[in-house]
């Protein structure tokens, strides 16, 4: 009977232990309560807007602005280049085919070349190599 009983004794945890144990747990669930718990936040894989130049910019192309539609003409048919080559949103695309229309037939700009004092203007683009593949 004794030695069962020095069994019990050795083999069962002390309270206060036993106490410190349940202590740990209870602070552990509050920590998952608090700090782990999902949080909301914007999508980190979201791909970004993707704006032309001019919208990028605010710009609203002008006939009185040649300077800046003869960057969208072909130095060398005189040709507007296509929204491939440009990169525009299909509306400013439009808008500067028909501003470059009015300048030309306002006499800013010629129809066949362009104007030699803008050749050495900077490109906005690289017609030699498309934004996107020509869509024929
Ligand atoms: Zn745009």
């Amino acid at each position: 009977m004794a030695l069962l009983k020095t069994l019990i004794t050795r083999f069962v945890l002390p309270t206060s232990y036993r106490a410190t144990a349940i202590r740990y747990t209870s602070t552990d669930q509050k920590i998952a309560e608090t700090d782990d718990a999902p949080v909301e936040m914007e999508n980190p894989y979201k791909k970004e807007t993707r704006q032309c130049i001019l919208c990028k910019l605010n710009i609203t192309p002008d006939y009185k602005n040649y300077r800046l539609l003869s960057q969208f003409q072909s130095p060398y048919t005189g040709r507007i280049y296509g929204r491939h080559i440009t990169g525009l949103c299909k509306q400013k695309q439009e808008l500067v085919e028909s501003e470059i229309k009015k300048a030309q037939n306002c006499a800013y700009m010629p129809y066949y070349y362009k104007d030699k004092t803008f050749l050495k203007d900077p490109k906005l683009f690289d017609p030699e190599n498309p934004i996107r593949s020509h869509r024929f």
